[in-house]
């Protein structure tokens, strides 16, 4: 079957022909992929920065963003049934009976670091025809997010995060007053920085959760991004023209900032200007480069002064692909075109190259299996027939 791997040992990315999987095990399940999405991290494998393949092999396909259809189920298979839609898992647990986190199946929480993950590390990934996994990694999701669901892993991220956000905030009386006849919260300033898959699933998950949200990304306000933050009920303020300064005037106490840039520099600087009770959830994971000036003293002094929490999440336990499932559900009812406008690009198999190694486009670009241009939307058709050499 035809599969997409890296070598780093010859520093190559090709197309490749790969061994099918079988079932081997009663729990196990083979989907067929219809869909894996392209992220920073595929690039970042892509050009030799990690990605490490299986033990004794050379190659590591790569693709962590799922979306499959079960095509053949083992005989102790009870959570999927064959035809049933399905969105993988990435991470498997350790093998240590003593890490505190992967026997309770929260290997997003590993502490010894001897995980692996499927398309990153240690295990061969989705950008391939054919999976087996144990079902206890198998997400079913509905049939009418067929369209969509190539979005939960990458929703996974916020889902989690939001979660976390939560649990904090229970330290202190967080509970927007309720005015007769309307809806708790959006009491809360959240502010989403970037404007990427990431951060504008976050955005959608925290108006969602209740938040007044504010994006805030160096794409001017008349861009696609801008008029996606819009379209779903978010504030758009541009960084390259508003000083961090200039955005607390226009929105407030900001109580939750939601980083998902990766950029160490303006997330300090947003960090300093963090409201009272605030909470920041970092995301992004900067490449190093060299050290950068903050106010550390400023930025210490409201830590304690107001009270504020700062975390950082990755990756994401089952209960947390569930919510991301049924949240896309909620944004699909909510703002359907705005969702699908987030796949600005559906590529077959042989375009890996442009999408991994080419220029960045687009917000979200996937691979698709088994369709023929024909039967993909116009806008994907006239995608793909200009074949990405800009
Ligand atoms: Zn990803
Ligand atoms: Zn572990």
């Amino acid at each position: 079957m035809k599969a997409i791997a890296v070598s780093p040992a010859t520093r190559t990315i090709e197309l490749i022909d790969h061994e099918p999987p079988r079932i081997t095990a009663p729990t196990q399940v083979k989907l067929r992929m219809l869909e894996v999405g392209i992220c920073g991290t595929d690039r970042e494998i892509s050009a030799f920065k990690y990605g490490t393949p299986p033990p004794g092999e050379r190659e590591l396909v790569i693709g962590h963003e799922s979306l499959g259809q079960v095509i053949e189920i083992g005989s102790g298979v009870s959570r999927v049934a064959v035809g049933d839609l399905a969105v993988l898992m990435v991470r498997r647990p350790c093998p240590h009976p003593t890490c505190l986190a992967c026997p309770h199946g929260r290997q997003d929480f590993c502490y010894t670091g001897d995980f692996t993950e499927r398309g990153i590390k240690e295990a061969h990934g989705f950008m391939t025809e054919f999976v087996v996994d144990d079902q206890a990694y198998v997400c079913p999701i509905p049939a009418d997010l067929r369209d969509v669901g190539v979005l939960v892993e990458p929703l996974t991220i916020a889902e989690k995060a939001i979660a976390q956000l939560w649990q904090v905030q229970q330290r202190l009386p967080w509970v927007c007053p309720v005015a007769p006849g309307e809806r708790p919260g959006y009491c809360h300033q959240a502010v989403v920085l970037g404007a990427g898959p990431v951060g504008l699933l976050g955005a959608m998950a925290l108006i969602a959760n209740g938040f007044r949200v504010s994006v805030y990304s160096l794409e001017s306000t008349t861009s696609p991004k801008a008029e996606f933050a819009r379209a779903i009920g978010a504030a758009y303020v541009c960084s390259a023209t508003e000083s961090v300064e200039r955005l607390v005037e226009q929105v407030g106490n900001i109580d939750v900032v939601y980083e998902a840039t990766g950029a160490s520099k303006i997330s300090f600087q947003l960090m300093e200007v963090l409201g009272t009770n605030g909470v920041f959830i970092f995301t992004g994971v900067p490449g190093r480069k060299a050290p950068i000036e903050l106010d550390a003293d400023l930025i210490m002094r409201n830590l304690v002064l107001k009270n504020q929490v700062v975390y950082g999440t990755v990756n994401a336990g089952r209960a947390m692909y569930e919510a991301a499932i049924e949240d896309l559900r909620v944004f699909m009812s909510r703002w359907p075109t705005a969702v699908r406008s987030l796949l600005t690009g559906r590529y077959p198999l042989t375009a890996y190259a442009e999408l991994l190694l080419g220029e960045l486009r687009g917000i979200k670009n996937t691979i698709v299996f088994d369709r023929e241009p024909s039967q993909l939307s116009p806008h994907t058709q006239q995608r793909q027939s200009r074949p990405a050499t800009t």
